[in-house]
């Protein structure tokens, strides 16, 4: 292999944002599992990297998860610094989870995420458990087409539709060219250097504030 080749095209900052419980390491942990650089958990928000070729462009995925502040339904302003692609995920068996994410969530979204052009996903997960489903699609549907995102429903239990989940977004994001400006190459660093001096910093890929 050729070593001054770029590792990637392109390093997106990707977030999973949601009520506790929704599914969201569930879902990270499904599309990441067997190629996931293990980053161990701690306290404070986490990542986890995944490399894909997709729009025939190589891209590294950052993709952070709460590790539990969400409880607080509400999240530091670094958390979105930088993102360019939101999954707004929710649990179609919990309406609660579904109106937080207009009443709470997309209000926090709006305050905080620092690009304008941000492309944002809505999530109904747990569609294995249909006979509990309080949340039809439609709702989600209608949702999405008024808060201007894309939509798609999924389990990360059985995993389906995950991959497009992650995809979907992904290729939106490729089509947004004021988002690959500030996700290319040659600007990799600055989606990690909020992070302040850790005495494990080498081995954590986690940050904490
Ligand atoms: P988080 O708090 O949003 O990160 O949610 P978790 O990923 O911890 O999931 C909360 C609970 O829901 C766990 O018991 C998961 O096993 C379960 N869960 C997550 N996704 C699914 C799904 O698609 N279907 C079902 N049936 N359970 C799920």
């Amino acid at each position: 292999s050729n070593s001054t080749m770029a590792e990637f095209d392109y390093l997106f900052k990707l977030l999973l944002i949601g009520d506790s419980g929704v599914g969201k390491s569930t879902l990270l942990l499904s599309f990441t599992s067997n190629t996931f650089e293990d980053l161990s958990p701690t306290i404070g928000v986490d990542f986890k990297v995944k490399h894909v070729t997709l729009g025939g462009k190589k891209l590294k995925l950052a993709i952070w998860d709460t590790a539990g502040q969400e409880r607080f339904r509400t999240l530091t302003s670094s958390y979105y610094r930088g993102a360019q692609g939101i999954i707004m995920v929710y649990d179609v068996t919990r309406r609660d989870t579904f109106t937080n994410l207009s009443d709470i969530w997309a209000k926090e979204i709006d305050l905080y995420s620092t690009n304008q052009d941000c492309i944002k996903m809505l999530v109904g997960n747990k569609v294995d458990k249909e006979s509990e489903r309080v949340v039809s699609k439609k709702e989600g549907i209608d949702f999405a087409r008024e808060y201007g995102c894309l939509y798609l429903e999924c389990s990360a239990k059985t995993r389906v539709n995950v991959e497009q989940c992650f995809e979907e977004l992904v290729l939106k994001i490729l089509d947004t060219p004021s988002l690959l400006a500030e996700g290319s190459a040659g600007v990799k660093k600055n989606i990690f250097k909020e992070k302040p001096p850790q005495p494990d910093a080498s081995t954590s890929g986690c940050c904490s504030w």
